[in-house]
């Protein structure tokens, strides 16, 4: 397999499948360019090594065909003054005048092609739009982890027409070496938390990790799915009855792997759904009709901390209570705590799934972890065990 470090790109158009989904304001002016500046390192190798990167992106949901608020005309100037050097922009990606603009390239210089999405081959995965695609380069880099569930035309169709010169971007490439640093060979214990709302949309990641972790600690609203099962008393907490069954299944099918299942025995209840509302520590099952559980108690912090820094891999997907409210922050900022000094003492540590990353960030524990992955539905389904076709497409499974 062809790697970006390795590759030989002097004289090569190579195109780049990168995510530059970023959000616009009303005056279309970029205000988180997170992932341009995270695709920087795979260009600028390319430009160093010689060659000439053909940047393309899906931008939005464009409906019918160009739309120029989905324009990647947007992003242009910014990726100039991100790479240093002058950013030409092509009218649509594929077509002759597009061709034309990707064969005159000198070294060095870089073209954004039109947004992906402007066609419906993107989304198809259509094969002869993929062709056309491919027609603009002489190797392909995918770098889009956001993207690589999606057998989309650009993120792995395209594939089949770089047989020897195709391979991952720096992005990607770290986000899988970290991901099977945690799946595929994990120093032992490996340690997965799992929080959020419901357990309902978590269901097959918890069933995928039972057959790979050593300890599983399951926090924030789906506990009170189980304590419910239970026959506990959850009041007014987030509860799914549908779901009762599916959470005793749970129980049972970890037991039989052997795998430890923590969850909380206190939690911190409200009167509420309110910063302001009255609050107390109460057992996990003995919460009365009007008080709800939105965040781990004391006892349940102390008991999750110590098997968090006894662990030699940590996974954490997930606030283990309502963390945008500072009063049921606590038990989120415990595990990230405890997450870093864990790392300190040299585990691994994958933070990963929206809201993890978004509390990661706000208490300020993102240097502290091995690694963050902000792929979202991408890493959700690597971790429901699922092929990423735009994985799977650059290593030619
Ligand atoms: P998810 O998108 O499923 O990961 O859910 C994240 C959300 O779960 C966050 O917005 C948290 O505020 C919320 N959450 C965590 N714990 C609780 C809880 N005990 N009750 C209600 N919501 C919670």
């Amino acid at each position: 397999m062809q790697t970006i470090s390795s590759y030989d790109f002097k004289g090569k158009r190579a195109l780049i499948r990168v995510d530059f989904n970023v959000p616009l304001n009303e005056n279309f002016e970029i205000t988180d360019d997170t992932r341009m500046r995270a695709a920087v390192p795979t260009i600028k190798k390319i430009i160093e090594g010689g060659g000439s990167p053909i940047i393309m992106s899906h931008f939005g949901r464009p409906k019918n065909g160009p739309e120029d608020k989905y324009s990647m005309r947007h992003l242009v100037g910014h990726l100039s003054e991100l790479l240093g050097v002058e950013v030409k922009l092509a009218p649509d990606c594929i077509g002759a005048e597009t061709k034309a603009m990707a064969d005159a390239l000198q070294p060095g210089e870089v073209l954004v092609l039109e947004n992906l999405r402007f066609h419906k081959g993107e989304e198809k995965g259509d094969v002869e739009f993929a062709k056309q695609l491919a027609d603009n380069g002489d190797c392909w880099v995918n770098d889009a982890f956001g993207t690589a569930h999606r057998a989309h035309a650009s993120t792995a169709v395209i594939a089949q027409f770089f047989p020897n010169d195709k391979m991952f971007g720096y992005l990607i490439e770290s986000e899988v070496e970290s991901l099977d640093k945690v799946m595929k060979n994990p120093q032992r214990p490996l340690t997965a938390i799992m929080g959020g709302a419901k357990v309902s949309s978590k269901i097959t990641i918890i069933e995928n990790l039972l057959d790979k972790v050593d300890n599983l600690i399951l926090g924030g609203g789906m506990k009170f799915t189980f304590i419910k099962a239970h026959g506990g008393k959850v009041g007014s907490s987030i509860c799914e009855d549908d779901f009762l069954e599916t959470a005793l299944n749970i129980e049972k099918l970890a037991k039989e792997k052997g795998v430890n299942l923590y969850m909380a025995t206190d939690v911190v209840a409200a009167d509420a759904f309110s910063n302001d509302a009255n609050i107390k520590v109460l057992p996990v099952n003995e919460i009365p009709d009007g008080w709800m559980g939105l965040d781990s108690g004391p006892e349940a912090i102390k008991s999750f901390t110590k098997v968090i820094e006894n662990s030699g891999t940590i996974l954490w997907n997930g606030p283990v209570g309502v963390f945008e409210m500072e009063n049921f922050s606590a038990g989120s900022k415990a595990i990230g705590t405890a997450i870093v000094e864990a790392t300190k003492k040299g585990a691994f540590s994958l933070v990963g799934g929206g809201d993890s990353v978004a509390c990661v960030n706000q208490f300020g524990f993102a240097d502290g972890v091995s690694y963050i992955s902000t792929a979202g539905g991408a890493l959700l389904e690597y971790l429901e065990g699922k092929t990423l076709p735009g994985v799977a497409a650059v290593r030619g499974e």
